[in-house]
């Protein structure tokens, strides 16, 4: 086997690569410190009343609810065959207010702040529901303090726009490269936006020195935040509750197949934990990142040191800036260490090809980031690694009963003529989703 053909070497060469992680299945870890994902339901219950109000929506539905949708027209335009299993989508694109799952994490973790505060000032009794949060008296406290972040784009959305309706002081540092669209959606709610040089982990410490010199000041820190982790954890017993009402069965006659895009890993990473905790052995979670910025399937690889994209030659480029990640969450990549399946990675190009399909196939929005996930079940069924994988399991008899969901997670909120562009290039870009020799 020459160099190229390791894992490490496709990497570089940016080959759309699937890499199965041998500790898969191994009796997990207690995670240490304990992980409340009970908890964070529980608030976000307590919680849906109060975004009701802020936001000035229905309080019949969730605010941080997403619909999961039948998706086999989308598999059939992909080339899936019938006996590859069922497509399901997991639309967090349609998670309203912040268009993204990190409203999941991040309403959460900024309610959890909030609740702390209003706690301490005896504002509301602790357990109680948060509709007090909204009160004069609780505004004027918020107003005092000041939530701070740093983020590619989508995490300061969420957390800027919950902070804010809150009516805290929201600053959002970002990398100057984050879309335009999302920093003024931000300024045009009164979030104060701070651009700077360079990627992603740049903002993020420059956010997180600011905020530390200040006691008055939260940082939301995405590389190491247990509120954010439990805030996507929690989605997974909505899942579970969303296919139990569809009569889908998870068990060991029925595999549980989900692929979530993976940036630094707490979106993806809590999903998948929440998952375990419910499914155990019967679900499979595969992550998938740019072929630019596979920062977690390079930090699996790497175990304990912490190891970036950039190591490897890789330039963290890429149009998926959710994804757009150099090093991964040394708080989630050792939770992962028994959890996870696998990663893969696929091009920018056949981010777009499958963006353009999901509109084709299903009339859906969504963001290339969120698009990535489209690839999964191919990936797994019909790359070397993937059947290898379905084989040592001796799952391939259940494939076809089996289930994939796709969580598409961002996308709703782009503007029209920005999502032009996006089909624009999907229609330009032949691109091959043979994933065969992956
Ligand atoms: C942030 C994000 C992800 C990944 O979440 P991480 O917590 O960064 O791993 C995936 N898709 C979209 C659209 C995102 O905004």
């Amino acid at each position: 086997m020459s160099y190229s053909d390791t894992i490490l070497g496709r990497l570089r060469e940016k080959r759309p690569s699937l890499w199965i992680n041998p500790g898969a299945g191994q009796a997990p870890e207690a995670a240490k410190p304990a992980i409340d994902i009970a908890a964070a339901e529980d608030r976000l219950d307590r919680a849906q009343p109060l975004l009701a109000k802020l936001f000035s929506r229905s309080a019949a539905g969730r605010l941080t609810h997403s619909p999961l949708v039948a998706a086999d027209a989308l598999g059939a335009a992909l080339g899936a065959s019938n006996q590859m299993g069922r497509w399901l989508i997991k639309a967090d694109h349609e998670l309203p207010i912040a268009g993204s799952v990190k409203a999941r994490g991040g309403f959460h973790e900024v309610l959890a702040y909030a609740e702390r505060l209003a706690v301490e000032q005896g504002l509301v009794a602790p357990g109680a529901p948060l509709t007090t949060l909204a009160s004069p008296e609780a505004r004027e406290l918020f107003s005092r303090h000041s939530v701070v972040v740093g983020s590619t784009g989508n995490l300061g959305l969420s957390i800027g726009l919950i902070s804010a309706a809150l009516g805290f002081r929201a600053i959002v540092h970002m990398s100057s490269d984050a879309k335009e669209w999302k920093k003024q959606r931000l300024r045009d709610h009164g979030v104060v936006v701070i651009e700077h040089a360079g990627d992603y982990a740049n903002a993020v410490a420059q956010g997180r020195r600011e905020a530390e010199a200040d006691p008055s000041s939260h940082f939301v820190d995405d590389e190491y935040s247990l509120d954010l982790f439990v805030g996507y954890a929690a989605a997974a017993r909505e899942l579970a509750a969303q296919l139990a009402e569809q009569n889908i069965a998870v068990d060991a006659q029925h595999p549980l197949f989900v692929y979530i895009p993976c940036g630094v890993g707490g979106a993806p990473g809590g999903i998948a934990f929440g998952l375990k905790q419910l499914f155990g052995d019967h679900v499979h979670c595969v992550f998938a990142e740019p072929a630019a910025s596979p920062c977690m399937m390079v930090q699996m690889i790497a175990g304990d040191e912490p190891m970036s994209v950039y190591s490897l030659g890789l330039d963290n480029r890429t149009e998926a800036d959710g994804l757009a990640v150099g090093q991964a969450s040394l708080l989630v990549a050792p939770l992962m260490r028994t959890r996870l399946a696998g990663v893969y990675t696929l091009t920018d190009d056949q981010m777009f090809s499958l963006l353009g399909s999901a509109e084709q196939a299903l009339g859906m929005t969504v963001e290339p980031s969120a698009a990535a996930g489209m690839a999964g079940p191919l990936m797994m069924t019909q790359s070397a690694a993937g059947r290898a994988y379905v084989a040592a399991r001796g799952l391939g008899p259940l494939v076809a009963g089996a289930v994939h969901v796709v969580w598409t997670t961002g996308g709703s909120l782009v503007p029209a003529a920005e999502y032009q562009k996006f089909l624009d290039r999907a229609r330009k870009t032949p691109t091959n989703l043979d994933f065969g020799d992956a």
